[in-house]
């Protein structure tokens, strides 16, 4: 006889965030790098793939990508190497798509996030590799159309640890992620717009167990209350397959926002296999000590300095310093008043109250609303 024990399961799960970075032009070509055009008129030969055609790097994106790997914490590899990734799709006119392989521009960072106990949890990122975004396609009663505006648009990929235990601990990575990206201006970072796109990784383990479960990718989630839901959908699912004695397959999982659930897209056996090798057309070069530490020296105060100087300063609560580093410019606007004006705790009230509605409602920044740091504190006094 067998006497039933209720296993509990602890969920694992690993994020992969494609950034797309606001340069003027894409990465390894002149076209503009902008959304919303008309389908097809930022494209040249090199985006198109043509015979003959030769990328050149955009040298925007290497300073972007060491900057973004600096404010994570990362290692910056002073050797950068690109490699091809083979694929054939229509959305990639190449049929590979330029990335990094074994080279990745940065690796072994961390991002913090603020666990309930008060205490911090430190969410190791594995890699961070420069790559080119594909084309769109759009599927139409007619047939499929292609749209490469996209095509060759420069992305950062960013690659956590598998170290978030819970769906809220992987919504808090991707809010600290996306406010550290913020801070940089190197993306617009709009999930709608996809310059912010997240993939998660989720498994489960018999707590206690130190190997990890097999994992099922999700992909399709346009908002962070999106990769939330899938994820906890996610954890429900497998847990119940756990439960029923099948077991959990390695499959890549589409979030159906409607009907609040994922989906199988692909199973293990139609994984690609990509073939990689190094890009014959860009040649590999060395960044210096000397390089990184000019773009070092143009990170701003990141938000979790800013926070800890709030608080330490001012005396602030953790709830008011929170508020105010959701933008840097409301940090500046407060510190204008406290020069001239004693009672902390009343300049964020009016920050966080009367200005920030009216901030949010009318979609602008505090620099366009019609008040001054000077009138505020003449208004409080
Ligand atoms: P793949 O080769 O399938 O892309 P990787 O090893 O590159 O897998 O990992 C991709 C992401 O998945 C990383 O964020 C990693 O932390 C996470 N990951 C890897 N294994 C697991 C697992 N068993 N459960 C949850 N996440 C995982
Ligand atoms: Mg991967
Ligand atoms: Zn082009």
């Amino acid at each position: 006889m067998t006497t039933s024990t209720q296993t509990t399961y602890e969920p694992v799960i690993g994020l992969e965030v494609h950034l797309q970075f606001k340069t003027a032009t894409k990465i390894f070509c002149g076209c503009a790098n902008v959304f919303g055009s008309d389908p097809n008129a930022n494209v040249c030969p090199v985006c198109l793939g043509l015979p003959g055609s030769l990328p050149v790097l955009n040298e925007k994106v290497l300073q972007y990508a060491v900057k973004v790997g600096l404010a994570l914490n990362c290692q910056i590899n002073n050797f950068v190497k690109f490699d091809r990734k083979n694929y054939f799709y229509p959305d990639c006119p190449k049929n590979y798509q330029i990335s990094q392989f074994d080279y990745p521009i940065a690796r072994n960072g961390f991002i913090n996030i603020s666990m309930e106990d008060g205490q911090t949890k430190k969410i190791r990122i594995h890699r961070a590799h420069i790559e080119e975004d594909a084309g769109k396609l759009i599927h139409d009663t007619d047939g499929s159309l292609v749209d490469y505006n996209r095509t060759g648009t420069p992305l950062l990929e960013i690659v956590s640890e598998a170290d978030l235990r819970s769906a809220q601990e992987a919504y808090d990575y991707l809010t600290n992620l996306k406010l550290v990206l913020q801070y940089l201006e190197v993306s617009d970072c709009d999930m709608e717009k996809g310059s912010l796109r997240c993939d998660a990784n989720v498994s489960i383990r018999p707590k206690g167990q130190e190997k990890f479960g097999t994992k099922t990718e999700l992909k399709n989630m346009n908002s962070f209350r999106a990769v939330k839901l899938g994820i906890e959908y996610e954890i429900t699912r497998q847990t119940q397959v756990l439960e029923s004695g099948e077991k959990v397959l390695q499959e890549t999982r589409l979030w159906n926002e409607e009907k609040g659930m994922t989906v199988l897209m692909r199973s293990k056996e139609e994984a690609h296999d990509y073939r990689y090798f190094p890009e014959p057309d860009l040649v590999p070069f060395t960044i210096d000590a000397l390089y990184i530490d000019e773009i070092r020296k143009t990170l701003p105060e990141l938000p979790e300095e800013k926070f800890n100087r709030l608080v330490r300063e001012y005396k602030m609560s953790d709830y008011d310093a929170g508020v105010l580093v959701q933008d840097p410019q409301w940090v500046m606007f407060f510190e204008a008043c406290v020069k001239s004006y004693g009672d902390v705790k009343k300049i964020c009230n009016w920050i966080s109250g009367p200005l920030l509605s009216e901030i949010n409602e009318r979609k602008i920044s505090i620099l366009q609303l019609n008040i001054t740091p000077e009138k505020l504190v003449g208004l409080m006094t």
